[in-house]
């Protein structure tokens, strides 16, 4: 089989490997289908936490897979069935474990692709319980998409930021693949959806979204625009992981009593807060970082009611290095999705 590794610092290479004869016992092993890119794979890339990390590691945090085998104590009936991988290991007996809030799991095994090897492997053996099943009906190459990027935007917005139809939600940076998959639930969720982006391009793409004002910020302060378009009263959520570009503005867009979901921040990790606008306005800051085995579960089921990612573009595998190149460079409009070799 093959693995995709990072071997150095910016340096990817696809390395054979021997597939162990016997699957580890409470796990199944996959055949990979297809992967996604995130900017956590971008973040590793570039090395991130290398202190913290052994090379070389294979790469891939989001995937799904096929189950092909499973090991001596676990359900044959997996077989052949279509899965979604949970992208970090948690240890199911601590208190958030037990309260089904694996994403704050104290004992965590760290996140896979990141911490521990990922899933842009043909072969995956993973514990079958941070395995989500795919639905009937819902493409794989969709699916894929749920284990980072659809879960943590379900997380954000309807666990913590408890959005509302007929609210209003500011979704910055909206060409990104949690940007445009924000968009996609909000208006799902019945709110008027204000969206940044940085190109004309993908302010038309975005408008065809369902967003209902698209703000190019590269053109117009936002802060401006969202308070003239809402008559000063701002906006009821802000949907945040820009960071520091964007934090003390997205701050200010707030209605009173508004929440403020943050789940990144790709522009750097400090920035001004206005403390007084914080209490005066009675604001919410919610920091989201993943999300529970729950969220994959009902991302799934909004696939399977037809609320689908956008894709950017489906590359194979050796074109991994060049899609982490187009993200970085922000030239995607949605998910960057790879499909793996077929068997
Ligand atoms: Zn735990």
């Amino acid at each position: 089989m093959q693995a995709l590794q990072l071997v150095a610092r910016e340096r990817l290479t696809l390395v054979e490997q021997t597939l162990p004869p016997v699957v580890p016992a409470h796990c199944a092993r996959l055949k990979m289908a297809y992967v996604t890119l995130n900017h956590l794979d971008l973040f590793g890339y570039r090395g991130m936490a290398f202190a913290k990390r052994t090379l070389p590691l294979t790469v891939g945090a989001e995937g799904v897979g096929r189950v092909v085998s499973v090991g001596t104590d676990s359900d044959l009936d997996l077989i052949g069935r279509a899965m979604a991988i949970y992208p970090s290991f948690f240890c199911g007996r601590c208190p958030a474990c037990v309260k089904g809030r694996e994403n704050l799991c104290s004992q965590s095994g760290g996140v896979m692709g990141f911490h521990r090897h990922g899933v842009a492997a043909d072969f995956v053996d993973v514990p079958v319980s941070m395995l989500v099943p795919v639905p009937d009906g819902v493409e794989l190459a969709h699916a894929a998409c749920v284990p980072v990027t659809f879960a943590t935007v379900y997380h954000m917005l309807v666990d913590n930021a408890r959005l509302e139809r007929g609210e209003s939600i500011l979704v910055q940076a909206g060409g990104s693949g949690i940007g445009s998959t924000a968009i996609r639930l909000a208006r799902h969720l019945g709110a008027s959806v204000f969206a940044t982006v940085g190109s004309n391009d993908k302010a038309e793409k975005t408008r065809a979204l369902g967003a209902d004002h698209v703000i190019n910020y590269r053109q117009q302060r936002f802060l401006r625009e969202v308070r003239e378009l809402t008559g000063k009263r701002g906006v009821d959520v802000v949907f945040e992981h820009v960071g520091a570009d964007t934090w003390e503005e997205s701050l200010l867009s707030l209605a009173l009593g508004g929440r403020l979901v943050i789940c990144g921040s790709t522009t750097g990790v400090e920035a001004k807060t206005n403390l007084m606008a914080l209490f005066n306005q009675h604001i919410h800051v919610f920091g989201s970082f993943g999300a529970p085995l729950s969220g994959l579960e009902a991302s799934m089921r909004l696939m399977r009611d037809g609320i689908e990612p956008v894709i950017d573009s489906i590359l194979p595998l050796e074109d991994f290095e060049r899609g982490l190149a187009r993200l970085r460079r922000r030239e995607v409009f949605g998910k960057i999705v790879i499909e793996m070799r077929p068997e």
